[in-house]
């Protein structure tokens, strides 16, 4: 890099710098909102009407949100999609879980049924990152997991249920929920966190279940296994019907999360958001097509994500130092996820992520590529 630090101009810079893959942009509007609020809703009972009507808000709104059949519920407690993984150890893997694996996050869920004492070891499908993900031909009758977007590489898999066997189909959508098409009935339990998509402070998790997932939760929280409490799914399922958490969640959280939803809703809804982020994605994809020396992580067209986007860079360029220029111009968060180790820029293309600061961050990447 050359001595004198590269300054991007003003008319380069995108209005909002925060293109990380979680947590992610959080629009100004829901932080005021949250202000205009706090004096009669932070620091408030999560027992009482306040806080229990933004949870109430937040479950109906994910209902309409995604389609929810009759019989669907949303639960939801805290810890995130991970503490997710663990409860589902618990409360919904009856003996033996198959998983997809396709990069870090995916990877990750089928180590926790593997340390599971009380489980067999899983039946892991595993394929290297970047490449087109194998499905399950059968999953059993006991739970079938995988990523509907790999965020740690990528890839984007088509919501799909084993051709044999009645396994729950459980579905890892942290990255995708809010930002990508779906169809309710392909899935058991379709789980997230809110700091993605739903552009707000993370903490929490929610899971969309068919009655067959509310079946199979009663089922083993009534077979005696132990379950610590704040990992049981029974207890959370009780306490969402009531549009509570088990114990305390973060206000802040719920408040954004709500407003957000609110925010999608009241533009037209899921297919709105889902079409800004193809937008978006369509800008970023084919500004690397554009160029020799950039190309798509994920070569097939059809895996690639439309939410979180993966760009490798040939040896003429250093992605570290693209993102490295662009972070001292306050565009954030473009590096790669840490553990991929690729000579790649990572960009978020949530919903609260404007399509037109895409656009203009891709002139930024041009405008420092031809200064490094
Ligand atoms: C971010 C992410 C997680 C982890 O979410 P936490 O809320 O940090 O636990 C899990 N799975 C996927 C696909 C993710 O993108």
């Amino acid at each position: 890099m050359s001595a004198a630090p590269i300054v991007i101009p003003p008319e380069l810079l995108p209005s909002d710098g925060r293109f990380g893959s979680g947590p992610s942009k959080v629009r100004t509007e829901s932080v005021r909102a949250l202000a205009d609020v706090a004096g009669t809703y932070m620091g408030t009972s999560h027992r009482r009407e306040g806080v229990r009507s933004v949870v109430a808000r937040i479950r109906e709104g994910m209902a309409t949100l995604f389609g929810l059949p009759d019989g669907y519920e949303v639960l939801l407690g805290n810890g995130g999609s991970t503490a997710f993984w663990d409860a589902a150890a618990f409360g919904l893997v009856e003996r033996q879980s198959t998983h997809m694996v396709i990069g870090e996050f995916s990877s990750k869920f089928a180590a926790v049924t593997r340390g599971a004492p009380h489980l067999d070891d899983p039946i892991v499908i595993e394929t290297a990152p970047g490449l087109p993900p194998q499905m399950a031909g059968d999953a059993g009758n006991d739970v079938y997991a995988y990523p509907q977007n790999e965020t740690s590489t990528g890839i984007s898999v088509p919501l799909h249920r084993p051709a044999s066997g009645n396994a729950l189909a459980v579905v890892d959508a942290t990255s995708a929920a809010g930002g990508i098409r779906v169809d309710p009935t392909a899935f058991d339990v379709y789980y997230f966190a809110p700091q993605k998509c739903f552009a707000c402070d993370a903490g929490l998790w929610l899971a969309c279940c068919s009655p067959a997932a509310v079946e199979r939760i009663r089922r083993i929280a009534a077979s005696g296994r132990w379950q610590p409490p704040s990992l049981d799914l029974r207890i959370a399922l009780e306490n969402s019907r009531l549009d509570q958490t088990y114990n305390t969640p973060a206000l802040a959280t719920l408040f954004l999360l709500a407003d957000q939803v609110d925010w999608i809703a009241e533009h037209g809804g899921l297919e709105w958001a889902a079409a800004r982020s193809d937008r978006s994605a369509h800008i970023v994809y084919e500004w690397a097509d554009a160029h020799e020396y950039a190309s798509p992580f994920v070569a097939d067209p059809a895996y690639r994500s439309h939410v979180t986007a993966t760009i490798d860079f040939d040896d003429r360029i250093d992605a570290q130092q693209i993102s490295a220029v662009l972070r001292t111009n306050g565009v954030v968060d473009t590096e790669p996820y840490r553990k991929l180790g690729r000579n790649q820029l990572r960009i978020a293309l949530f919903p609260a992520i404007e399509p037109d600061d895409v656009s203009t961050l891709t002139r930024a990447i041009d405008y420092v590529i031809e200064r490094l």
